[in-house]
């Protein structure tokens, strides 16, 4: 048969459906397909309205957000600044009001997402949610601002990134974002799933993939010092409870590559912890075993990044 092209990958309706049942397409598989994309759509969509509602409930409850702010800008702006953060710390007032709503411990230790999920009466806006909004509240109970590394890049389509902090890997859908990422970059985000996908929620940071020690080690050193209360705490714990430490570290970062910053960053942060004296595992006892065996050897993290993850995946 001398068909077009264009034709081939198609399923027809009268065709045989791909499943190999032998029945025609329409008699078999096509009407499940048609109701989950139908459902997807109508999930996306409530992604769309959501989390305008989420911001909008936010703004309810003003008198939480001097702590939060405090706690997310480290001391490092007032309140009165929230507006000209946008421009100052890349959509830093976004970002903030992301972390407040998916982070930020409310006084009975939920989050706002929890609670709106849970028993949305106790907040005072009056917003209502449709069941698929409600289904997405459902889900996004857990998600927290966390680091990622982007393992994979399909331009114009999506990307897969593995939590930094689980090792968790997802697919995630967003045509923008990943015309922007490259492969070994890093990103701060909220990635929160859409049905059985995945999506980034508010505003995200990238990072460059020189960065990657500086994180690793970042964290590491937060855990330890988790641990000196919860001797039993694990990364999770680190984000559910700390998360806002990942904007301490963006705050910190250089706009331009430059090692000798990046070595400061995590020297502060020791010294902030008062971890210098520990012998712990992890990134102190690590450094010194590092200088005594290759002194001369200057450390570099974009190979070390390379060597773990390398871009001919
Ligand atoms: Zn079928």
């Amino acid at each position: 048969m001398a068909k077009p092209k264009e034709k081939k990958a198609k399923t027809g309706r009268n065709g045989p459906c791909w499943c190999g049942s032998g029945k025609k397409y329409k008699d078999c598989h096509l009407a499940q397909e048609e109701a989950q994309r139908a459902e997807h759509l109508r999930l996306w969509r409530a992604e769309e309205t959501l989390f305008p509602k989420i911001f909008e409930a936010a703004q309810t409850l003003l008198e939480n957000f001097p702590v939060a702010f405090a706690q997310f800008w480290q001391d490092k702006y007032s309140l009165e600044e929230l507006d000209s953060l946008d421009d100052q710390e890349q959509r830093g007032a976004e970002r903030c009001l992301t972390w407040f709503s998916f982070d930020h411990l409310l006084a009975d230790g939920r989050t706002l997402v929890e609670t709106l999920a849970q028993t949305p009466e106790q907040i005072p806006a009056d917003l209502t949610f449709d069941p698929y909004e409600k289904q997405l509240l459902q889900s996004w109970q857990p998600v927290r601002m966390r680091p990622y590394l982007v393992q994979e890049v399909q331009k114009g389509k999506g990307f897969t990134v593995k939590d930094l902090l689980n090792e968790t890997l997802s697919v995630v859908t967003d045509q923008a974002a990943s015309k922007r990422l490259e492969v070994a970059e890093l990103l701060i985000a909220h990635i929160v799933p859409i049905g059985e996908a995945y999506h980034i929620t508010g505003a995200a940071a990238q990072l460059t993939s020189d960065t990657y020690e500086t994180l690793r080690d970042f964290m590491q050193m937060h855990l330890l010092d988790l641990q000196k209360t919860q001797p039993t705490a694990t990364m999770n714990d680190l984000a559910q409870q700390r998360s806002y430490i990942f904007n301490h570290l963006l705050m910190s970062l250089p706009h331009e590559h430059n090692p000798s910053i990046l070595e400061d960053i995590l020297l502060q942060t020791k010294v902030a912890l008062q971890l210098a004296g520990q012998s712990v595992a992890g990134i102190v006892g690590k450094e010194e075993q590092k200088e005594e065996v290759a002194p001369e050897e200057e450390p570099n993290s974009g190979d070390a990044v390379e060597e773990h993850f390398p871009k001919n995946q």
